[in-house]
């Protein structure tokens, strides 16, 4: 099998059934706020703060990277990964909610535009497998997952890419 696209935060906002990256950003968060409250955390849940849909250009960068066929990004003060796109460079840590920048979003390094049309299309190239016990799930996950799980066949490489 060969993936037809680098998935990226768009892709995972469609997964997750909202409209866009920037309602994907508010609405993961009231989704661990709710995942909170039905656990009995409620000063956790009411501690949550939402992107306050500024982008501070000032800020730290993160650096996107490919990842198993995702576009992903690390976020430079806790380190936790977030899907990113480059269609809309910034990032909102749902882990942090970017407290640093009072919950503005940060800016995303991304190549250039040329630059990424030439990775995309190169690693998209690659031959991938799913091993057997997840050949028969295939149904059940969802695409960016597929492309965390799926595997090189012999002789290709990993969907993977970085700044070097
Ligand atoms: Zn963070």
């Amino acid at each position: 099998m060969k993936q037809t696209k680098i998935f990226d935060a768009v892709d995972r906002a469609n997964e997750l059934g909202f409209s866009s990256y920037d309602e994907l950003i508010i609405g993961f968060s009231r989704m661990v706020v709710q995942k909170l409250k039905l656990t009995g955390l409620n000063i956790q849940a009411e501690k949550m703060k939402l992107w306050n849909k500024a982008i501070y250009e000032q800020a730290e960068p993160a650096a996107a990277y490919i990842n198993g066929g995702r576009w992903l990004a690390k976020c430079p003060v806790c380190s936790n990964i977030e899907h990113v796109t480059p269609l809309h460079p910034y990032l909102f840590c749902h882990e942090c909610t970017n407290e640093d920048i009072r919950q503005a979003a940060r800016p995303v390094l991304f190549p250039q535009s040329e630059e990424i049309k030439k990775i995309e299309e190169a690693l998209l190239k690659n031959d991938l497998f799913l091993p057997d016990e997840l050949g028969k799930l295939y149904k059940d996950i969802n695409t960016t997952d597929l492309a965390r799980l799926a595997q090189p066949a012999p002789g290709y490489s990993r969907l993977d890419w970085s700044f070097s």
